[in-house]
């Protein structure tokens, strides 16, 4: 199984910049294990406490061998998003959330978990789980109501504007710096493929002339990019091409196209 870690070096940032504006609520002690969350996956509903669904999610959302602090994090943030689904609806109709990340978040079940972390399971899961009641029933709020809890795997040196992502404003998702280690991350890939891959491009003539202008967004995303004559988003590059981000640098080789993501 190759090993998919979507989690968070949390746009810290944001979340502090949201903490700062709106604050971190405490609640009794146990409250995650009085809500019942309802989870889909491969096409059953099954109901489990939110204290054990956020265990599994932050399991496979971040690496257990994070710091400790980097898990809570990563805890309220998952347990905000998922409150949200439980109290004011998500995107399925007769279950709160589904374990598909590009839709929801991860989900790591026993077996998968096992497959994963092998004989150091039961470990990781208690430091997670450990992580869960340090934070038990802590949220993020902006105003009194749950944030959108949006995160990620990886920035690229900056979180975007909600505007620039998904072209609505969302007034506490701002670019702010979030320095991490370069782990540039590239995606090269044969002309053959980019034919196949952007059909609606005139990618006929030499390749050295397939790049075009770009423009890039406040928090130094790629905004537009023209390939082969036709104008694309950054996100839809950053989807058709699996780009970890859309902060991308893109070039032509001899052989290649290749895009680079700092
Ligand atoms: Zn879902």
């Amino acid at each position: 199984m190759q090993m998919i870690w979507t989690g968070l070096l949390l746009a810290m940032t944001v979340l502090y910049s949201a903490v700062m504006s709106g604050g971190v609520s405490f609640t009794a002690p146990c409250y995650d294990d009085s809500v019942t969350v309802r989870l889909e996956e491969r096409g059953e509903v099954r109901e489990l406490s939110l204290q054990e669904y956020l265990t599994d999610v932050v399991l496979q959302e971040m690496p257990a061998s994070f710091e400790e602090e980097a898990l809570k994090a990563q805890c309220v943030a998952a347990r905000t998003f998922t409150m949200r689904c439980v109290t004011e609806g998500g995107k399925h109709e007769n279950a709160d959330v589904c374990g598909d990340p590009a839709c929801c978040q991860c989900y790591l079940d026993e077996e998968e978990g096992r497959g994963i972390y092998g004989a150091d399971y039961e470990a990781c899961r208690e430091k997670v789980r450990s992580a869960v009641l340090a934070t038990d029933g802590q949220v993020l709020t902006y105003d009194g109501a749950l944030i959108e809890a949006a995160y990620f795997s990886s920035t690229g040196g900056s979180t975007e504007s909600a505007l620039a992502v998904w072209g609505g404003d969302v007034s506490y998702l701002r670019p702010v710096s979030s320095p991490e280690e370069p782990r540039i991350s590239e995606v090269s890939l044969p002309f053959s493929a980019f034919r196949d891959m952007l059909p609606l491009s005139d990618l006929d003539g030499s390749p050295s002339a397939w790049f075009g202008s770009m423009t890039r967004t406040e928090g130094g995303a790629v905004e537009t990019m023209v390939i082969g004559g036709k104008t694309y988003s950054g996100t839809e590059l950053r989807r058709i091409f699996s780009l970890k981000s859309a902060r991308f640098t893109a070039a032509v080789t001899d052989e290649n196209g290749v895009f680079e993501v700092p």
